[in-house]
């Protein structure tokens, strides 16, 4: 296992300060004092402690958001001042940098090197794209079928006072991915991150403050989901809830956004397949595979978790993903030369190790990995499971951990129904020579992302999002920045 364990003074000097709720443009704590334990997994220790927003405090960062909207102070500011502001914050991230990198690894476990160059410039990059569609949300006219002169406008306003909640295993990212459109878009928002990984969020809220947004268009409030949650997604005051973490949540907050019919998009669970046929580039198909699987320790809501590969290839394919599964250097995310990191935490590392120990029982065969591993932190060894059969809970239920299961496919007609043959629907990568069979199987699947030879490229402007039980809506490009609009007609006598 990697140990070194470095951060640079800036971050050590930003730990020892408060991290607080931020609410109307003031930092504060609970409005009950109570406070949450932030650990940091790569060893098991108390990392600091941010506040347990209370029902009150999301009463309180309502408010402030319905004030700051129905003020006009962020609707109506010139979009290219708004542009601008947006702008700034990327500028920020990207200054700020190595300090957000360290302290998502300190927070999250991953990979510094990972954070460093992947989660920090995707978070920079969201800000400076959507800075780029305040000035862009357009309109349209309409003919109208009636006698007389008209003029019939379509317009899309910013739905209002927007929730945003974001799971923990990209949190900095997650949290540019919602503030970015919702802002563009011109609502006021209220951010509540992950309780397991705050910080960056909080983080951010100092860079938004920094970047001369005015009070109240941003607030965050750190808490439990079931509590600071809960009083989000079922406010009556709030317009719009975007959510993305798991399927289970993402049903509660179907009921709790019945009180106002407030609108939601759902980013949610999957059980992705990668699909490797018998043509592909074995060397670099195994590459893509293990991305799909290891990266993040699979806490990856499209992690490539099916693995189907054609029946003539199917040892020789298990051999070299488990090369991959054996080299990765497994460790500590602050050693730069780590590309393992752990889990998010104890409740998810005994989750991990539950599923790999249920698949044993069942029958199927761990190939590769299969254990904890180390003395301190959450870290479990990148497992291939193959033997399994489409019942068992460990091919059928999301792991959300470097835990693969793998089975063979004899032709096309199978594979699509098996990649199918599941209650989600976020994404498939498909590894063949034949791009003509790619795009053919691409348009079966029944998922709303598919990477033909690659895994994981996203971008701002490419809607992100599921079929079935995967979600609701899209974000990224126009869907994403639609789903942040109400639509309003005009029709108007010319008289
Ligand atoms: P989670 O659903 O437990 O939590 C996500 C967020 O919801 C957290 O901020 C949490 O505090 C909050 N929450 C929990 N209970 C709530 C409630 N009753 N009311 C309101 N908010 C509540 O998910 P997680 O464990 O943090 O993240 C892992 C899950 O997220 C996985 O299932 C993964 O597939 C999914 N995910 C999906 C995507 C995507 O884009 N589709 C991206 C990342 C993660």
């Amino acid at each position: 296992m990697t140990t070194s364990h470095t951060i640079s003074p800036v971050t050590r000097a930003r730990l020892e300060r408060p991290f607080q709720s931020l609410i109307d443009g003031r930092w504060v704590d609970a409005s009950d004092g109570g406070a949450i334990d932030v650990i940091n997994p790569g060893d098991g220790s108390l990392l600091t402690r941010v506040a347990a927003g209370t029902a009150a405090d999301v009463d309180q960062a309502v408010a402030a958001a319905r004030a700051a909207f129905d003020s006009g102070i962020w609707s109506d500011m010139l979009p290219s001042e708004r542009a601008k502001l947006l702008w700034r914050v990327g500028e920020l991230i990207d200054t700020n940098a190595q300090e957000l990198a360290e302290l998502e690894t300190l927070d999250n476990g991953k990979p510094v090197t990972f954070a460093r160059y992947g989660d920090v410039p995707t978070a920079s990059n969201h800000f400076r794209y959507w800075a780029g569609w305040c000035t862009k949300i357009t309109g349209r006219t309409e003919a109208i079928d009636q006698p007389g002169e008209w003029f019939a406008s379509v317009w899309r306003e910013p739905v209002g006072v927007a929730g945003l909640i974001t799971p923990w295993n990209y949190p900095l990212a997650m949290a540019a991915v919602k503030l970015g459109p919702a802002l563009a878009a011109g609502c006021t928002t209220i951010l509540k991150p992950a309780e397991q990984s705050p910080l960056t969020a909080i983080r951010l809220g100092e860079l938004i403050q920094e970047a001369g947004f005015p009070d109240g268009v941003v607030n965050i409030v750190t808490g439990h989901g079931h509590i600071t949650g809960a009083a989000l997604a079922s406010h009556q005051d709030v317009d719009k809830i975007s959510f993305t973490g798991s399927t289970e949540v993402g049903k509660i907050l179907l009921d709790a956004a019945r009180g106002n019919l407030k609108r939601l998009s759902l980013e949610l669970g999957g059980k992705s397949p990668t699909i490797i046929l018998e043509d592909a580039d074995i060397t670099a198909a195994a590459a893509g595979a293990a991305l799909a699987i290891f990266t993040n320790s699979g806490q990856m809501c499209a992690a490539g978790s099916r693995l189907f590969v054609a029946r003539p290839i199917f040892d020789k394919f298990l051999a070299a993903l488990s090369e991959h599964a054996l080299a990765q250097r497994i460790g500590n995310g602050l050693d730069p030369t780590t590309t393992l990191g752990p889990v998010i935490s104890d409740v998810q590392h005994k989750r991990v190790l539950g599923y790999i120990e249920q698949g044993r029982k069942a029958g199927a065969t761990v190939l590769t990995g299969g254990e904890s591993i180390g003395e301190k932190g959450y870290f479990v060894q990148p497992t291939v499971i193959s033997g399994v059969t489409s019942e068992m809970t460990v091919y059928r239920e999301e792991i959300f951990g470097p835990v693969v299961v793998a089975m063979p496919f004899d032709d096309i007609e199978e594979v699509i129904q098996m990649a199918n043959d599941t209650n989600y629907g976020l994404a498939v990568n498909i590894w063949t020579n034949d791009n003509s069979r790619a795009h053919r199987l691409a348009r079966r699947i029944r998922v709303g992302v598919v990477w033909i030879n690659s895994f994981g490229v996203t971008g701002p402007n490419l809607p992100f999002g599921g079929f079935k039980e995967s979600g609701w809506g899209r974000e990224g490009g126009i869907d994403g920045i639609e789903a942040f609009t109400e639509v309003k007609s005009i029709i108007n006598k010319l008289i």
